[in-house]
């Protein structure tokens, strides 16, 4: 069966088509600038690409052009859509409402739409828009909703609990929810594979270390706590979010800066994190090209970030009462060699050895063991895959 995956954001659509025999990517690509002027879908199959610059007012024009690609004469993958088993939309937030993967349905549709878009108000409606567009294209094909939250859902209370009024929590869902919940199962699951063991005998900490950045402690092969909060705002910092900060801060700040709460929110996730600590960018490489060259900012936000996902990894290790493998993932755990090393220097204590050496390999798309062989904890760099998560979850709901 194949599957296509689907990503929608609100002007962009990206897409996977996924052969599910061999997990294999047959096509992917992605259409820009969706109700804009000057659109654009980048079109990968058959080892080709193409692109096509076409006017695309809106998600439903722009599911006709990737269904179009999929059965292009030259990178065409498909005869025709009938070979889609399956739609899997990633979606970001699920709130309570949705605990795991779901098959849409009148009423899930509704549940999305009405429950959840305050939850991820930039998010969650650009999935909806991309689903609506594609049950209209593919009226007959299955859709399924993947949540970045599912894999968090197994959180105990006591990990997810605000110490806020236990009413609140009850009558308006304020918790902890998490993200890239696709992306630490992909990668907690890969690490037990990787180790030969079955997930149920780890305590692995992962490491999702990107532009968005989320550490989560996965003990038997479920998350026990992530760092990420209500929103993607919480834990360490990272490219342009602040990460956590005491909420006593958001009064102060908008009192002396002269903005509303919400302008002060945007602040914390717009202006903030490493982009705000340097001064320079948001971006890893600039980052570390800048301490090299003697910016004492970037080299603070560096220190800042290893320190913050440090303290994590401590933190989860004693929540979960050991640990056997650190796990790094994402743009800059997977390409950022100082990162790792300054993050794990230190947790000797912890059993951790670490190998420089083999923290400096070329990153070859493979999973990288990157502690010495005698290490009790077992650090690894894996890549991630969120879309093979995600279609994953797709064929087994079918
Ligand atoms: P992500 O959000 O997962 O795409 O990660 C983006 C972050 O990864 C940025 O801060 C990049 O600077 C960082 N990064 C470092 N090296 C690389 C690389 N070779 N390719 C892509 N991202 C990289």
């Amino acid at each position: 069966m194949k599957i296509l995956v689907v990503n929608a954001g609100s002007s962009s659509l990206k897409y996977q088509l996924i052969d599910m025999q061999t997990e294999k990517v047959l096509a992917k690509g992605g259409c820009e600038r969706i109700g804009i002027k000057g659109s654009l879908l980048k079109a990968k199959g058959n080892g080709l690409e193409k692109e096509y610059r076409q006017s695309m007012p809106n998600h439903k024009i722009a599911i006709e052009l990737v269904l179009d690609a999929l059965q292009d004469s030259e990178i065409g993958v498909i005869k025709s859509m009938d070979e889609i088993g399956a739609v899997g939309h990633r979606v970001v937030a699920s709130g309570e409402y949705f605990k795991k993967p779901t098959l849409v349905t009148p009423e899930v549709l509704q549940t999305l739409e009405e429950k959840t878009f305050e939850l991820a108000p930039l998010h969650n409606p650009a999935a909806a828009t991309g689903l609506r567009a594609c049950m209209e294209v593919m009226p007959k094909t299955p859709m399924a909703l993947v949540f970045d939250t599912s894999f968090h859902a197994t959180m105990p209370e006591k990990a997810y609990l605000y110490g806020i009024n236990y009413d609140d929590y009850k009558n308006y869902g304020v918790r902890k929810y998490g993200a890239h919940g696709t992306s630490h199962k992909f990668v907690s699951g890969e690490a037990a594979k990787y180790l030969g063991k079955s997930p149920e005998e780890l305590k692995i900490v992962t490491c999702h270390l990107g532009n968005g950045s989320s550490i989560t402690a996965v003990d038997g092969g479920k998350c026990v706590d992530t760092s990420m909060g209500f929103t993607p705002l919480a834990g360490v910092l990272m490219g342009t979010r602040s990460g956590d900060i005491d909420a006593s801060a958001v009064e102060f700040l908008a009192k002396k800066k002269g903005l509303s709460h919400s302008e002060v929110i945007t602040y914390l996730n717009k202006q903030c994190g490493v982009a705000g600590i340097s001064g320079v960018s948001s971006d890893f490489r600039d980052l570390c090209k800048g301490a090299k060259k003697g910016n004492e900012r970037c080299a603070l936000a560096l220190e800042m970030f290893a320190y913050q996902t440090k303290k994590y990894i401590g933190a989860y290790a004693a929540a979960m009462g050991g640990l056997d493998c650190i796990v790094f993932t994402a743009g800059i755990g997977e390409n950022t060699a100082t990162v790792r090393e300054d993050v794990c220097a230190g947790l000797e204590f912890l059993g951790v050895k670490f190998s420089s050496k083999a923290n400096k390999a070329k990153n070859d798309g493979s999973v990288r063991e990157i502690s010495k062989s005698n290490s009790k904890v077992k650090v690894l760099v894996i890549p991630t895959n969120e879309e093979l998560v995600i279609a994953r979850e797709t064929a087994a709901l079918l």
